[in-house]
């Protein structure tokens, strides 16, 4: 997943991955990529479109 640098780290994506895979680390995002189903919930719940899918 890539952050965009205008993240305001407010771990709304966080809490909504079904998954648990974010994690708000100050100002960081730490995803867990392996377990990721690609739902693509965290990209949608990002209130400022901060979140990209990584190709
Ligand atoms: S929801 Fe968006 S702005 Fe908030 S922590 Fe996640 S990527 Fe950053
Ligand atoms: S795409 Fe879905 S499973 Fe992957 S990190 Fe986002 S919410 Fe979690």
């Amino acid at each position: 997943m890539k952050v965009k640098e205008w993240c305001m780290y407010c771990g709304e994506c966080a809490g909504v991955c079904p998954r648990g895979l974010i994690e708000v680390r100050e100002i960081n995002l730490i995803f867990d990529e392996d377990g990721c189903k690609d739902c693509q919930i965290c990209i949608k719940a990002c209130p400022v479109r901060a979140l990209e899918k990584e190709e």
